[in-house]
């Protein structure tokens, strides 16, 4: 999998994606990611990127031209067509199945918008997808980018040290992850529930079955309603009259 980035702020990005799981992962080659400086595509001596909107306003747009001539050199120099998101607030809302999917790719790019955003006949003309992280607006692209690469980062093999590190993981199944403890088994006077302390392996899934429908129910109430839930799990929040 390779995702490059499309941004006036390339080396904010390489910092963040040189860090940690997602660094070590580029450092051994389970992901190739590559930043890009948009500005080198200006076609002016002051490298201008953006320029008043139509209409009249306050803000600057990113115009069409650099970011077309980017993302042209980019299919060219990859001798393929990746599929280009546009993080956008106007989006879709990022979840975890869109990311599992997106994971399936081998090429994305990502385009980072700034100021008031990008001209929308490039848009038009170039963008496979616009993805939101949330209903809020940032000033820039760079943090949603960022987020949805480690988001699909940590779905590629190799990356995490287990695949089973996100398949247990909250959203994963639709709910959410059961609470989890750590040593000392017992700090200011709160212990951790006998059956993590058992080595009876059963009854810890079981445990932590019902733990994650209580969360969800407790937190997000409404994924039970999308939830995959077996006929155990239905009894189970029946039982504690959740259902
Ligand atoms: N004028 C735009 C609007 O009202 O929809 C907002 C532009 S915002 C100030 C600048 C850039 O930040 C956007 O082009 C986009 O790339 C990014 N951005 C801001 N909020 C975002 C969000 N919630 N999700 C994804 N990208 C976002």
């Amino acid at each position: 999998m390779r995702i490059d980035l499309i941004t006036l702020f390339p080396e904010m990005c390489d910092t963040v994606l040189s860090e940690s799981v997602i660094g070590r992962a580029r450092k051994k080659g389970a992901v190739e990611l590559e930043c890009h400086q948009l500005r080198d595509f200006a076609f002016d001596k002051h490298k201008r990127v953006d320029d008043s909107t139509y209409g009249g306003g306050m803000g600057m747009l990113m115009m069409a031209e650099p970011i077309a001539l980017c993302f042209e050199d980019l299919c060219e120099s990859l001798g393929k067509r990746p599929h280009f998101i546009y993080m956008s607030p106007k989006g879709q809302v990022l979840t975890q199945k869109r990311v599992r999917e997106l994971a399936g790719l081998d090429n994305i790019a990502i385009l980072c918008g700034h100021y008031e955003g990008v001209d929308q006949r490039v848009l038009d003309e170039l963008i496979d997808e616009e993805i939101s992280i949330g209903d809020y607006v940032l000033t820039g692209g760079e943090l949603p980018a960022l987020v949805l690469t480690d988001s699909i980062c940590r779905m590629i093999p190799g990356v995490l040290s287990d695949d089973l590190c996100f398949e247990d993981e909250s959203h994963y199944s639709g709910l959410l992850e059961y609470p989890q403890y750590t040593k000392p088994s017992v700090w200011r006077g709160k212990a951790v529930p006998e059956v993590l302390l058992s080595g009876h392996h059963a009854n810890i899934q079981q445990w932590r079955r019902e733990n994650s429908l209580l969360e969800t129910a407790r937190l997000r109430p409404e994924l039970l309603q999308s939830a995959e839930l077996s006929e155990k799990d239905l009894k189970f929040l029946k039982s504690k009259g959740i259902i």
